[in-house]
């Protein structure tokens, strides 16, 4: 049996007329930028996670740019962030001249709280707290440090879509960042991403921001850049938005049979931290000699993929930050021994069987 790590096209043939439809309806319509799908879909998806404002832009990554853009984080700031998180987040930070400042993550996967408050200085300006894998991070303590310290509080909710922390949606919690690269829980088509506020003074300045720094055509008030969303794409949205809820639930339903049929002593399975939920973009498991096992993965047919293999502060792009090799053992011993199984909408029974049986057969042999 061949078990791909993701396979994209059957989420898409699930609802396939809903979003031909839709494609055909936009092109039909003749107005391709900024228009009435773009506007519609922030509000469904403001409702959807209870914000007052979300602001549609190109991607997930420039969703965090503008965020830290609009609350004036500059060279010479200092930005927290999880040492093992996607290059992305540390990369939205330092466009903006910023000093991405590593903490070390907890058992979840997600930031210690406990080792936060240690990292801050008065340079300190803001909290990036990445939901990251698709659990929610603890956030009544990481609010409490930002109200304690007058500390900005921005979500990289990239890979977290629905995930809640004590009944509320991430991304209402500080600003949130929305990526919607296709292989993301709410992915679209191509690319694209948004930013969630409750504040109406944001809201303007991310409206201006992603459109040339104008609100009103030809009338530019700062230097701002073209971070559109663009309407095939977010009329795409408007359509896997009304179903994301199910997509979600069948996400987690093979998760709680890997949890629960995965039985294999060597392997570390995820856990869920208290109140935090879980929409398991990722089903990320631990095994010591971890290159072997995903070689006999990949030798019975299973994709996997490593989230990630370097962790920012060892990458190439990072060097200037002056870091080394064991600066952040816990994240380093992660990036070491963490695999991804596959875990995609539109997967069989079958298949799920398949990777279970083949996992819990491994054994580790000279
Ligand atoms: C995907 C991702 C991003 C970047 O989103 P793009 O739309 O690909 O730019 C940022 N942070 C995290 C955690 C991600 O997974």
């Amino acid at each position: 049996m061949k078990i791909p790590f993701n396979v994209l096209d059957r989420q898409y043939l699930k609802y396939q007329s809903e979003y031909e439809e839709k494609v055909i309806n936009v092109l039909r319509k003749g107005w391709y930028v900024l228009g009435t799908e773009v506007t519609n879909f922030e509000k469904e998806y403001a409702n959807y996670l209870g914000s007052k404002y979300v602001i549609g832009v190109d991607n997930g990554l420039n969703a965090i740019v503008l965020a830290f853009r609009a609350l004036g984080i500059k060279e010479g700031d200092e930005v927290i962030v999880q040492a093992n998180t996607y290059i992305a987040s540390v990369m939205g930070i330092t466009m903006n001249g910023a000093t991405p400042i590593f903490v070390e993550p907890n058992e979840f996967y997600n930031i210690d709280i406990n080792k936060i408050e240690e990292k801050i200085t008065q340079r300190t300006k803001a909290i990036l707290v990445v939901h990251l894998y698709g659990q929610a991070s603890k956030m009544e303590k990481i609010l409490e440090i930002c109200e304690k310290y007058n500390l900005k509080l921005v979500e990289d909710c990239a890979q977290a879509h629905g995930a809640m922390f004590d009944n509320r949606q991430i991304g209402t919690f500080g600003i949130g960042c929305f990526s919607f690269y296709p292989s993301k829980n709410l992915g679209c088509f191509g690319d694209g991403g948004a930013i969630s506020t409750n504040d109406e003074k944001l809201n303007r300045n991310f409206r201006v921001l992603r459109n040339y720094g104008s609100q009103k055509r030809y009338y530019n008030e700062v230097v701002g850049y073209n971070s559109r969303l663009d309407e095939i794409q977010a009329g795409l949205l408007r359509v896997k938005l009304t179903h994301l809820d199910e997509l979600l639930e069948e996400r987690t339903k093979i998760a709680e049979r890997y949890l629960k049929e995965i039985t294999n002593p060597l392997i570390v399975l995820p856990k869920i931290d208290e109140k935090c939920s879980h929409v398991w973009h990722l089903f990320v498991v631990r095994i010591e000699n971890r290159d072997k096992f995903q070689k006999y993965l990949e030798e019975n047919g299973i994709g996997t993929v490593i989230h990630y293999p370097i962790p920012p502060h060892l990458s190439e792009a990072y060097k200037y930050l002056g870091y080394k090799k064991g600066d952040f053992p816990i994240t380093e011993k992660y990036a070491e021994t963490i695999l991804s199984l596959p875990l995609y909408n539109g997967m069989t029974n079958e298949e799920i069987n398949y990777v279970i049986n083949v996992i819990n057969s491994y054994e580790e042999k000279e």
